[in-house]
């Protein structure tokens, strides 16, 4: 089973960082559009994690990927990692996220994402919090090692029952790889790019189950600048020496030039479902269970 899921944050980030350029605006719409009209062309249904601020501030945007006919997911509210918050600050940022969400389409939203899969062993916590909100299904977890993130001692990377005090979620983790003795991810943003497709298929099809995930800035063609030091620690709440800023520069640039047509490819000769679909042909019985 492949999953496709995108991120969407892009509109409001570039609100707050860059003022909002029209140009950029025009940019997002543009392959937004052409991801829906690739997804209809294959018949597929993706799950879209989106900010809450976008559904204030661009409701537009949510509203179309929604009558479209794909999941609409949470990515918290403004895009803060949670392992950067307290435990009342993520209460909060889910509840404002998910409330605006709603109230933007509707209907009650049941999948969650965290920026930068930032859920780990030191704010396990967050999951209590998510079903607290309502959450049923979560894509939270990365489970290996990375940059602002990860919950490498996870161990499943199979849809698993997560009981964290009382409360029980449906987690669908990101899929790894093994290259070289490591566990490496390569279904989705940076790792999909810097892998070639043939490895990424490979990979999916002897891997019982795969999780895809895409942010639109993932497939840009052009390259971004280097942040300054006040973008970076606004953006990351870290110090934002030159190392880190390069270090960033070169991950979110490496492979972009060929991504998108990389990503239509492989949209076009393999088959996903979005989580939702994913849920009701799971028998979560048989699944791991994993105590927090
Ligand atoms: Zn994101």
């Amino acid at each position: 089973m492949n999953i496709l899921t995108f991120d969407i944050e892009e509109w409001y980030i570039e609100k707050v960082f860059n003022g909002g350029r029209q140009s950029k605006f025009a940019e997002f719409d543009h392959y937004l559009d052409d991801i829906l009209n690739m997804l209809d062309e294959c018949s597929l249904k993706a799950t879209f994690f989106v900010v809450g601020k976008m559904a204030t501030e661009f409701p537009g945007v949510v509203r179309l990927i929604n009558q479209r006919g794909h999941e609409i997911g949470c990515h918290s509210n403004v895009h803060t990692w949670l392992n950067k918050m307290s435990r009342e600050e993520a209460m909060d940022d889910t509840r404002q996220a998910i409330d605006a969400l709603e109230q933007c389409l509707g209907h009650k939203i049941k999948s969650y994402r965290a920026p930068a899969f930032s859920i780990g062993e030191n704010n396990k916590w967050a999951f209590e919090i998510l079903s607290e909100c309502g959450i049923i299904y979560d894509s939270s977890v990365f489970p290996a090692y990375r940059d602002f993130g990860g919950f490498p001692n996870f161990g499943n990377q199979v849809p698993t029952i997560i009981i964290a005090g009382d409360k029980k979620i449906k987690e669908f983790p990101i899929t790894m790889a093994r290259v070289l003795g490591k566990c490496v991810a390569y279904s989705g943003g940076g790792y999909f790019r810097f892998f070639p497709l043939w490895f990424v298929k490979k990979e999916m099809k002897i891997s019982p189950y795969s999780m895809c995930y895409f942010h639109i800035g993932d497939l840009l063609p052009e390259t971004n600048g280097v942040m300054s030091k006040k973008d970076y620690e606004d953006y990351f709440k870290e110090e934002g020496n030159l190392i880190n800023r390069y270090k960033r520069y070169i991950k979110s640039n490496f492979g972009k030039k060929g991504a998108w047509d990389k990503l239509k490819k492989l949209v076009q000769t393999c088959d996903f479902v979005n989580l939702e679909m994913a849920d009701k042909s799971i028998d979560w019985i048989k699944c791991p269970q994993k105590i927090l």
